[in-house]
């Protein structure tokens, strides 16, 4: 399985994007960096694209990504949850600020959208999925993708602390894991629903004890003024865990 990370952030700026993450050719998680990282015929190989939750940082490129489909004659699927379709359906693709690509075209609307239940396995473009509810401040799901040849990625989406009820569900060999924040704005954090490296440190102590094994970890989300903070105190709970824990950045390939 390859995995691109279009955008490892929380915030955009000239040199950091929202989070994306592309996996194969075909399929998406997370709609942050969409169009502002993919050539228009690397966004026409793309299949389907897989939703955490309706926050803006994950969702900004499915109006401009729909167009781009919508201008080419072509339909793209969208999985999510219920909360993220009635977002999408009232308020950015409600038809008040750019098509509504739900409906339109009439008959054959360019975004097929369909709605899934966690803890319930999808097959979507040969990966078998698996959406598991994590901690944020709405209904918000990550989601464990496997590949035909058995190979196990799990992203989590944006998430505070509390995840031990969700590792029951998922058996990753790669863990892509948020960090917002520095350990300084914990209450910051637990008040968002976010994760400090402090935080994580707990969670994947939590996983060990209860799989029995440690994944190799990916962090994403980080706010970017605040990222060389991040990495510092990454650094300290991968040397005090034994594992190996890596900051993610835009064009970063992983292959399992
Ligand atoms: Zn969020
Ligand atoms: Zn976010």
């Amino acid at each position: 399985m390859n995995i691109q990370v279009l955008g490892a952030h929380n915030c955009e700026s000239q040199s950091s994007k929202l989070i994306s993450l592309l996996i194969g050719d075909v399929l998406a998680i997370d709609g942050g960096a969409l169009t502002s990282s993919l050539s228009f015929p690397a966004q026409q190989k793309l299949k389907a694209i897989l939703l955490t939750h309706q926050h803006y940082d994950h969702i900004r490129d499915i109006p401009t990504i729909a167009m781009n489909f919508f201008l080419r004659e072509s339909t793209i699927n969208i999985y999510s949850i219920l909360p993220v379709y009635n977002a999408l359906a009232t308020h950015l693709l409600s038809g008040e600020f750019y098509p509504n690509f739900l409906e339109c075209p009439e008959g054959n609307p360019t975004i097929k959208f369909t709605i899934i239940e966690p803890r319930k396995i999808e097959q979507i473009e040969g990966y078998s999925i698996l959406a598991a509810e994590v901690n944020h401040t709405i209904t918000t799901v990550g989601y464990q993708i496997t590949s035909p040849d058995g190979k196990i990625v799990f992203y989590t989406g944006d998430t505070g602390p509390g995840l031990a009820d969700c590792w029951k569900y998922v058996s990753p060999q790669l863990l892509i894991i948020e960090v917002t924040v520095p350990d300084r704005y914990e209450e910051f954090a637990r008040r968002t629903g976010h994760l400090t490296p402090s935080l994580l440190k707990q969670e994947l102590i939590s996983f060990r004890e209860l799989k029995g094994y440690s994944p190799e970890v990916v962090v994403v989300h980080m706010d970017p003024r605040l990222e060389k903070e991040i990495k510092a105190e990454i650094a300290v709970v991968a040397k005090a865990l034994g594992s190996s824990i890596n900051l993610a950045y835009e064009g970063m390939q992983l292959r399992l």
